[in-house]
């Protein structure tokens, strides 16, 4: 998004247009930064070995953004059945669909048997489950916890030694037994440690815990690094370096697959990192209120929509795009939802006036996929630049999507 003459741009689509066009609360997505994205971290890494991404599809899952990312050539990443079969039906391959459930019944594992994905276990009460049943005949892939502490919220921090997800590296004794015993096939590694990992150097000394792990399963095909790269959300902030990861990670896994005799693949499963930045999120101001302490802004959206700040904090720059010059005052941006919901404090901004539209940026990833009916409001509507062109790419919902699955019997 660039300021050209005055006037805030997606895509070299004017904002105030969309807004005009889509009405509000609207979501918008700018597909030419998801390619650039995209490419800088593939590139990052394909100099030195063959790397695979696969796109974390929870992120963002319009089936149109899927599409875009198998056109790319990206795998996907789902962490339930139903993104497995939003894959499918996107036109994803099986087997560039990997499939990261947490706490998920045996039951749907073997209905991602039957879709003949790539699977990930992450404990060994389904490890040995799935190796009774299927011993060698399906390989699986092993998501190993290396309990290193990455970013700092813990919410979204999922690598540490309390984190539910994985089995600890400590455990690969009983891995290995589990393994033996059932004459399974190993095909991956992987870990996944959280959400914004500051620097490559934490993310090295995890990538170094997998790979001396990786040793000892002589079957693998690849190797799966997760995710955790940090995109910025203020101007000042840090981004992952993922030209110094390509370098270091690359350098360091080629050495590797040298050592294993094998020429591995490197996988990584960025969602944030694809498409945070490729969003925005437009919302008008319906009530400008001043109290004795504070200017709030009051949005014809909530938590409902974007729940992000108020769930673990995110910060999202917030921009007045129909006034983009003059005076700068100070507001509190807050929703309609009937509890508090602040969107961000002690924001500077361009002088607000009532109908005047609001754009949230870094709206891509964890947003409208976390976005539900609180409030029995319907959810907003989705638009995709692509090419210079506007496609609007998911309805607003209607009373009729509230109602849908209701039952009446009174
Ligand atoms: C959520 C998730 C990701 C994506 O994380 P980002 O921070 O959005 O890149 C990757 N892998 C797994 C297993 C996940 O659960």
């Amino acid at each position: 998004m660039e300021l050209q003459e005055n006037e805030y741009q997606i895509g070299g689509i004017s904002i105030n247009e969309i807004a005009q066009k889509y009405e509000t609360p609207l979501y918008v997505y700018d597909a030419e930064q998801m390619q650039l994205q995209y490419s800088k971290l593939h590139n990052a890494f394909s100099k030195k070995c063959t790397v695979k991404l696969n796109y974390a599809c929870k992120a963002l899952t319009n089936i149109n953004v899927l599409r875009l990312f198998n056109k790319m050539g990206s795998g996907l990443d789902t962490v339930s059945i139903q993104e497995v079969w939003l894959g499918k039906q996107a036109g994803f391959e099986a087997q560039d669909i990997i499939y990261t459930p947490n706490c998920v019944s045996m039951e749907e594992i073997d209905l991602a048997v039957n879709e003949g994905v790539k699977i990930n276990i992450d404990n060994l009460s389904i490890l040995e489950q799935f190796g009774i049943k299927y011993g060698n005949s399906y390989p699986v892939c092993v998501r190993v916890n290396p309990h290193i502490l990455a970013g700092g919220n813990h919410n979204i921090s999922v690598g540490h030694i309390d984190s539910k997800f994985g089995i600890s590296i400590y455990q690969l004794p009983h891995v290995h037994r589990i393994v033996e015993t059932n004459n399974m096939t190993i095909e991956g590694l992987h870990m996944h440690t959280g959400s914004d990992i500051l620097d490559v150097e934490v993310f090295l000394n995890g990538a170094e815990l997998l790979l001396d792990a990786a040793k000892d399963f002589k079957e693998l095909d690849y190797v799966d690094f997760g995710s955790g790269f940090k995109v910025p959300y203020k101007p000042n902030d840090i981004s992952t370096d993922v030209e110094s990861l390509g370098e270091q990670l690359g350098d360091r896994f080629i050495s590797f697959c040298e050592d294993y005799g094998k020429d591995l693949m490197l996988m990584f499963e960025p969602g944030k990192f694809l498409v945070s930045d490729a969003g925005y999120f437009l919302a008008t101001v319906n009530v400008v209120k001043q109290t004795t302490s504070t200017v709030f802004a009051g949005l014809d959206t909530g938590f409902n929509h974007l729940i992000r700040p108020m769930f673990y904090d995110s910060h999202h720059e917030i921009v007045n795009v129909s006034n983009t010059s003059g005076k700068e005052r100070i507001y509190t941006v807050v929703g309609y939802i009937c509890e508090t919901d602040c969107f961000g404090w002690n924001r500077r901004m361009h002088e607000i006036s009532e109908g005047d539209v609001l754009c949230f940026k870094n709206a891509g990833a964890y947003c409208f996929s976390m976005a539900s009916n609180y409030n029995s409001r319907f959810r907003p509507a989705e638009v995709l630049i692509h090419e210079g062109k506007d496609y609007l790419i998911r309805e607003r919902e209607t009373m009729e999507d509230l109602t849908r699955n209701q039952v009446e019997v009174l």
